[in-house]
C-alpha cells in the first residue's frame, strides 16, 4: 500500500452496487431471493433493467430485451422498477459518502467516483475506507458493494468489476499499466461495442495493442476520445472526480450490426435507448422537455428531428410517444439506417415534494 500512500498520487475509489435494481428488489421481497428476477417490463418491448445474480448465470444482463432473457430463462421473475425506492437507497448511500468525502461524483444511483486523497476522516490507505464504506452499506441498506481502488477514475472503475460481487480490489500505480496492457480492449470503460469492433479492424485487441499506436493515429481515428485512449493505455487518466454533475443533455445511440430498413425494427431498436435515457432521468430527478432523435443512415449522412414539449415529460410512454412522432415521417428511409441515438435536453429538476405534514411542523 506504499503506492497508494504516496503524496503524489490521488486516491479514487468506485463504489458499485451489486445488482442494485435486482438485490433491493430481493431485499424486500423474501419470496424474490435465490431466484432469478430481472427489473424491467416483460412486455414485448421491455428491457431488462438489472438482473439478480441468479438471473445473471442464465445469461440474463441488463439492456437486453426482455424476450431473449425470458428465453435464456424460462423461470424468470419480471419485476417493475420502484425508482423511488432505489432514489431512497441512494440517498443513504450518499450520506455515508459525504461522512468521508465531498468530492463525490454519482454516475447513476448505484455507481460512484470518491476522491478521498483528502478525506474527512483523516484515514491512509484507501482499501481501508473502501471496506468501512462498504461495512456501513451494508449495516444501513443491507445490501452489497463492490468497490475498486486506484489513482485514477478509469482504473478505479476497471478495478470495482475485479472481486465483485460483494469484493474489492486495489490497481497500484506500480501495478496500473501493466493491468491496462493485459485488458481486451472491449473490457475497457469508454470504449463501447461499435469503437471495440472499430479497433478491432484496426488490430487493436489489448492495451499492449492500443499502446502502440501514437496519439495522432488514435485522434486521426477516434476523434476527441483519441487522447483519452492513448492515455488510459498507459494507466494515466487525468480526468477529476467531479461532484454534483450537472448535464446539459442526456443521449444514448446504437449502431446496428445490420442496416435498418423497415418501421417495426427501428422502433425496437430505440427501445434500449429510450429506456436508458428514461432511467438516467428517474435516477437523477430530472425532467425533459426536449427530444432529439439522431438517424445516421449507411451512406454516414446524419439527420436529427427534434421536439420541444411544453412541459417535462411525466412518463416513459410520453418519451416514446414523441420518439414515435419524429421516427415515423423519415420512414421509408431513403438508404438503410445504420445508428439511432435518443438525446433530451432543456432538462431541469423536478421540483422536490414536501409533505404537508412537515411544512406544518416547521
Ligand atoms: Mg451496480
Amino acid at each position: 500500500m506504499n503506492d497508494m500512500s504516496s503524496a503524489s498520487h490521488r486516491k479514487i475509489i468506485h463504489v458499485d452496487m451489486d445488482a442494485f435494481y435486482a438485490s433491493v428488489e430481493q431485499r424486500d421481497n423474501p419470496e424474490l431471493r435465490g431466484k432469478p428476477v430481472a427489473v424491467g417490463g416483460a412486455a414485448a418491448r421491455g428491457v431488462v433493467a438489472a438482473a439478480s445474480y441468479e438471473a445473471r448465470s442464465f445469461g440474463v444482463h441488463s439492456a437486453m430485451p426482455s424476450v431473449t432473457a425470458k428465453r435464456k430463462c424460462p423461470e424468470l421473475i419480471f419485476v417493475p422498477p420502484r425508482f423511488d425506492v432505489y432514489r431512497a437507497v441512494s440517498q443513504q448511500i450518499r450520506e455515508i459518502f459525504a461522512d468521508y468525502t465531498p468530492v463525490v461524483e454519482p454516475l447513476s444511483l448505484d455507481e460512484a467516483y470518491l476522491d478521498v486523497t483528502q478525506n474527512r476522516k483523516g484515514m491512509e490507505i484507501a482499501t481501508e475506507i473502501a471496506s468501512e464504506i462498504r461495512d456501513r452499506i451494508k449495516q444501513t441498506t443491507g445490501l452489497n458493494a463492490s468497490a475498486g481502488i486506484s489513482y485514477n477514475k478509469f482504473l478505479a472503475k476497471m478495478a470495482s468489476d475485479l472481486n465483485k460481487p460483494n469484493g474489492q480490489a486495489v490497481i497500484t500505480p506500480k501495478a496500473g499499466p501493466d493491468f491496462v496492457e493485459a485488458l481486451p480492449v472491449k473490457k475497457f470503460h469508454g470504449v463501447g461495442p461499435a469503437t471495440a469492433e472499430k479497433m478491432h479492424g484496426l488490430g487493436i485487441e489489448t492495451g499492449a495493442d492500443l499502446r502502440q499506436k501514437t496519439l495522432e493515429f488514435l485522434v486521426e481515428h477516434f476523434g476527441k476520445s483519441g487522447a483519452y485512449f492513448y492515455g488510459i493505455a498507459r494507466g494515466i487518466d487525468d480526468r477529476q472526480v467531479k461532484p454534483d454533475r450537472v448535464r446539459k443533455s442526456i443521449g444514448a445511440e446504437d449502431t446496428f450490426s445490420e442496416d435498418l430498413h423497415a418501421y417495426e425494427p427501428a422502433r425496437e431498436g430505440l427501445q434500449p435507448l429510450i429506456e436508458k435515457v428514461w432511467d438516467y432521468c428517474e435516477a437523477h430527478e430530472i425532467g425533459a422537455k426536449t427530444v432529439t432523435l439522431k438517424v445516421k443512415y449507411a451512406d454516414f449522412n446524419q439527420i436529427t428531428r427534434s421536439k420541444t414539449v411544453p412541459s417535462p415529460l411525466a412518463a416513459i410512454t410520453d418519451l416514446q410517444a414523441v420518439v414515435d412522432l419524429l421516427l415515423s415521417p423519415i420512414f421509408p428511409p431513403r438508404k438503410g439506417i445504420r445508428l439511432l441515438g435518443v438525446t433530451l435536453s432543456s432538462l431541469e429538476r423536478r421540483s422536490p415534494v414536501v409533505e404537508p405534514q412537515l411544512r406544518l411542523a416547521l
